[in-house]
């Protein structure tokens, strides 16, 4: 590991004053960016460890939500219970991630910002232009069963790798951001990036900006499933996962709220087929055809073409279950 400074900021303007400097990063849990370091795939000059700031609660918002502050562990959020009991989708989606070890050091603003695990991108012997621009694509024409199959470049197919920002995704969560120009909301929808051009820039947050917390709007009363389908049954990241808020109402569906994970560079949500469903008497047909408008431009890389049909059986599962007894 190569040499840094370690600053542990003791307020929050201490760790934006810290945090602007020239190649500083923040430190929340570290199981992501320790690991990083420790690989030197990336190489900060200085770690800005901000786990003493007051951003551990859960706290009611004035919309009838909650806000989540950035350093409420995955553990906590997970077992909290206005969150069992009104965002299912998201504690099941976090108990679906990683391990109770990690969870409970794992935080929401870390886990918002982890960086893939395409396997080129961990080593530093390989070409990646996502860990050094310009020096191309490994898993392009390599082993990608991993990798994405909507929304990527030729720059670029990796997947972001969280369960939790996939439920926050289709729960319509917000984050909060402060950093040297003021405090801004940014909609969750659009924090993440695709990889385009410069897969090296990953989300809309500038350099030095801090996630202080993710707000989530008040509850839709709705039948809530996180289904994730993996190599193994636990401590393994999503091939392909799907969050659904879907809420029923005389046969009919009224909300459907969807989002993808293991499929795209960002938690993927496509508004076009939840208006597809919305209004619609579930069926088997009304299923294959948002699937099909799901998979429209989706692309396999060969390792990875078994994706396409593995996303289709799990949509259709899921919208089964989220309208099962209701149709
Ligand atoms: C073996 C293993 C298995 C895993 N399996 C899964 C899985 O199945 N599903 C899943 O979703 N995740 C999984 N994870 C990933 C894990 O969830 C993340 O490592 C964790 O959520 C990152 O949170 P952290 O607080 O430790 O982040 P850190 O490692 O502290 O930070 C990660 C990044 O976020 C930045 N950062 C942290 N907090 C802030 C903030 N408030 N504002 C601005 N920047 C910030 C840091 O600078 C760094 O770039 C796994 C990890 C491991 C090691
Ligand atoms: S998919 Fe992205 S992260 Fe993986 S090798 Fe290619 S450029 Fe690097």
């Amino acid at each position: 590991m190569k040499p840094f400074e370690y600053t542990r900021a003791g307020s929050q303007a201490d760790a934006l004053a810290a945090g602007a400097a020239e190649g500083a990063r923040f430190i929340a849990g570290g199981t992501n960016l320790l690991d990083l370091m420790k690989l030197e795939v990336m190489a900060p000059d200085r770690l800005v460890d901000i786990t003493r700031l007051d951003m551990g609660r859960i706290t009611p918002s004035d919309d009838g939500g909650l806000r989540i502050g950035a350093l409420v562990t995955n553990s906590d959020l997970a077992a909290d219970d206005r969150v069992r009991r009104d965002y299912p989708v998201l504690s099941r989606a976090l108990l679906a991630g990683a391990s109770g070890q990690l969870r409970n050091k794992a935080t929401t603003g870390g886990n918002l910002l982890q960086r893939t695990r395409c396997y080129y991108f961990y080593d530093t012997d390989m070409p990646c232009n996502k860990r050094e621009p310009g020096t191309g694509c490994s898993a392009i024409g390599g082993f990608n069963r991993i990798h994405a199959i909507l929304g990527a470049s030729e720059q670029c197919i990796a997947t972001h790798p969280s369960d939790m920002a996939v439920a926050m995704q289709a729960l319509e969560a917000v984050v909060e951001v402060d950093g040297p120009n003021g405090t801004r909301e940014i909609p969750l929808m659009s924090f993440h990036r695709l990889a385009g051009d410069t897969p090296d820039v990953e989300t809309e947050l500038a350099p030095g900006e801090l996630i202080v917390a993710v707000r989530l709007p008040a509850p839709v009363p709705s039948r809530q499933i996180y289904r994730k389908v993996r190599d193994r049954a636990s401590y393994a990241f999503a091939l392909v996962s799907i969050a659904a808020v879907v809420r029923m109402e005389g046969g009919t569906m009224r909300t459907v709220r969807l989002a993808f994970g293991g499929l795209a560079h960002k938690p993927w949500r496509n508004t076009d087929i939840e208006a597809l469903l919305e209004g619609e008497t579930p069926s088997a047909d009304l299923f294959d055809r948002a699937a099909d408008a799901l998979l429209v431009d989706a692309t396999g890389h060969g390792s990875n073409d078994f994706k396409i049909p593995l996303v289709r059986r799990t949509l259709k599962a899921v919208l089964s279950e989220a309208t099962k007894g209701e149709a």
